[in-house]
């Protein structure tokens, strides 16, 4: 056991600490299971909005999930994957990508240099629609909100939309999947590019090879900063 403190001993070391995290640029984030954590400034603002995406009802799946898969990653990433929805796994596990399509996800992002530790993966919405139906156009307005304030929070150099549903949800297009993955567009300023879902890459492996010509470009576009060549 340690030795018991007064208050006033406590007040003035938790006063040190938070002066110290200052200068590292951390903060205090009490977390709903009572942990308290101290993270960057982008980490503990997405923090705050993850405590409140964790209780949302807003709409009726939040009656049939298990867990809200938030999205996670680094809150300082360049790089910010969206995908569709979580699925089986996600949802049992509360984590994005966690299932065969994520360890695809895996194997382009360690490909490209990375690990999960260094970009950030979030959905379009955030809870499983029963039996991985596609997310029907109400829940997207309910939950977008909690994705533009990630956007909104990690301003990342670059968007990869991965499939349809993410890319025409951001875009606004009808173009086909096809017809856009690989070229730059644009949301809020921030360069967005579209590619192929690992899910699709499963059941059409042909065209991985097109997905890692767009990481090509991405890459590119990160030493670069241009996205026309
Ligand atoms: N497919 C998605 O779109 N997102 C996940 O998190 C998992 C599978």
């Amino acid at each position: 056991m340690g030795k018991k403190v007064g208050l006033n001993e406590f007040l003035q070391r938790l006063e040190e600490e938070v002066k110290a995290s200052d200068v590292l640029g951390l903060r205090y984030v009490v977390r709903l299971d009572g942990e308290t954590k101290r993270m960057s400034e982008k980490g503990a603002l997405l923090e705050t909005i993850k405590q409140k995406a964790l209780t949302c009802q807003l709409c009726e799946l939040s009656k049939t999930r298990k867990n809200v898969v938030f999205g996670e990653g680094n809150s300082e990433a360049e790089i910010m994957f969206i995908g569709e929805a979580p699925g089986y796994n996600e949802d049992v596990q509360g984590r994005p990508f966690v299932g065969d399509a994520g360890k695809l996800l895996d194997k382009i992002l360690a490909a490209m240099g990375f690990d999960r530790s260094d970009v950030y993966i979030a959905n379009i919405i955030k809870c499983r629609p029963p039996n991985n139906r596609a997310p029907l156009p109400e829940e997207i307005m309910c939950c977008y909100p909690h994705l533009l304030r990630q956007i909104e929070i990690i301003q990342p150099k670059v968007i990869v939309p991965l499939g349809y549903v993410a890319a025409k949800t951001l875009l606004k297009t009808k173009d086909s999947m096809s017809a856009i993955r690989g070229k730059f567009f644009s949301f809020s300023n921030i360069p967005v590019l579209p590619t192929f879902h690992p899910a699709y890459l499963l059941r059409n492996p042909a065209d991985k090879k097109k997905v890692w010509e767009d990481m090509q470009k991405l890459l590119e576009f990160l030493k670069t900063g241009k996205t026309e060549s």
